[in-house]
């Protein structure tokens, strides 16, 4: 009997699953992912699983028994190959043709790789699952250097655990400036002395133009340099998974096109989280986001369309990161605003910068503040007076309007 088909077991994937068993919906559920783990959070694998402070068992979402116990038909490590949209059917890796009323493709995305001299050498890592993490750690722990190419979230959530677990650490970013897509100057440049102060060398405006080592790495090779390094890491940036989408039609542009209730051009076909493309009725355009929150509430709202609702996924993004002992907590875009106000102290490593717009909050970057975090998500798209903001002395609370 046909019912839903869900494509992708990652993080979108296994919660509109457990959102359709509690929406009350009780057709078949089929939950296809081409990994060997039932759905897991990627956060951890650039943090604490990584660092070893959290197991395995406390990476999964649910335990396995979650999906036996609601009848959820989860098949790990099969991949769906086509879509066949006149005939509503999927065809797998292992022979299986199988029907659906409604399909939600939750394909994630994938690292973007390097493809220059060496870059197949051993040694060379890109971090987006979990057996990737299982060879990295592997690696480090024989290691005695390692070089990051890319100056984004992952490389320095990487770089802590690294440096922390004694390695040497080098980064190489092609950008004048660290985090140069994501934060403004004050921000990178924090993060930057950060690293710098805890053993990390960092090397800005520094392109990786190669890789040397015989059975494996060993030196990376940029402009006129030559850096030593037991193993690499890759993190530049990932391209979403539209591949399966395209094949059978369906819009896509920098994603899958979807709209505010997480359709794609076809009615009974679903996208929810790193693949989509959406529209955010809240900023007034269209966004491809890599984001933990996105996911679920994508996941959500298709849940509940799928059977019949009408939900709009309407949210102000955020995303966090942890390095080292600080927690980064972001909402909105930094660079929407025009002017950026300063509350806390950076030298205490705990403070939070707003940015306005024409005097409107549009964004916030907190560090180790998760309860001023909690105040100025309200106050976003709130007129506020800078002074009053950067007074730390005022209660943010008695800002809201
Ligand atoms: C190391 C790392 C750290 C991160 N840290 C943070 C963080 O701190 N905060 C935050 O908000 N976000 C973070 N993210 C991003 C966040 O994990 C993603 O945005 C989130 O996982 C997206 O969920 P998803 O379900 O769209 O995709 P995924 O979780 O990637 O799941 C997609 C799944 O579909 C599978 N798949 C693809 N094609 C097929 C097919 N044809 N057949 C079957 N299966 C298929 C994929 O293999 C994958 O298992 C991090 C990501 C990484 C990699």
């Amino acid at each position: 009997m046909s019912g839903i088909i869900i494509i992708g077991a990652g993080q979108a994937a296994g919660q509109a699953a457990a959102s359709l068993r509690q929406e009350g919906y009780e057709g078949t559920i089929t939950l296809i992912g081409d990994e060997s783990f039932a759905p897991y959070q990627r956060p951890p694998l650039s943090k604490q699983y990584l660092s070893g402070e959290l197991s395995i068992d406390r990476v999964y979402i649910r335990p396995a028994k979650f999906y036996e116990d609601r009848n959820i038909d989860l098949q790990s490590g099969v991949r769906v190959t086509s879509i066949d949209r006149q005939n509503k059917t999927i065809s797998t890796d292992n022979g299986q043709t199988l029907a659906y009323q409604k399909l939600l493709i939750c394909t994630g995305s994938r690292p973007r790789e390097l493809n220059i001299p060496g870059s197949d050498l051993p040694g060379i890592h890109y971090l987006r699952r979990l057996d990737d993490v299982d060879r990295i750690r592997d690696d480090m722990a024989s290691a005695n250097s390692i070089c990051i190419i890319g100056g984004g979230y992952i490389g320095l959530e990487v770089a802590a655990v690294a440096v922390t677990a004694g390695l040497s650490v080098n980064i190489l970013e092609m950008e004048s400036r660290i985090l140069q897509r994501v934060t403004n100057e004050q921000m990178s440049a924090f993060y930057h002395r950060l690293h710098t102060d805890r053993g990390v060398n960092i090397h800005t405006s520094t392109a990786c133009t190669g890789f040397k080592g015989d059975a494996r790495v060993n030196s990376v090779l940029c402009q006129d340099q030559t850096i030593a390094a037991d193993m690499v890491i890759v993190g530049i940036g990932i391209l979403p998974n539209i591949e399966l989408a395209q094949q059978a039609g369906l819009e896509c542009d920098n994603g899958i096109l979807v709209d505010d209730h997480c359709r794609t051009s076809d009615p009974d076909i679903f996208s929810a989280g790193d693949c989509t493309n959406h529209p955010n009725p809240i900023l007034g355009r269209r966004l491809r986001l890599e984001s933990v929150p996105n996911a679920m509430e994508q996941a959500r709202t298709s849940a509940a369309n799928m059977l019949g609702g009408d939900k709009t996924y309407a949210a102000v993004p955020w995303f966090w990161s942890d390095q080292y002992e600080l927690k980064l907590q972001m909402v909105g875009f930094s660079s929407d605003g025009d002017t950026a106000v300063l509350r806390g102290d950076p030298e205490a490593l705990q403070f939070a910068t707003f940015y306005l717009k024409d005097g409107k909050v549009v964004a916030v970057d907190a560090v180790n503040s998760p309860k001023e975090f909690m105040v100025a998500k309200r106050l976003y798209g709130m007129q506020v007076n800078a002074d009053s903001l950067a007074d730390s002395a005022i209660d943010l609370k008695s800002l809201i309007s």
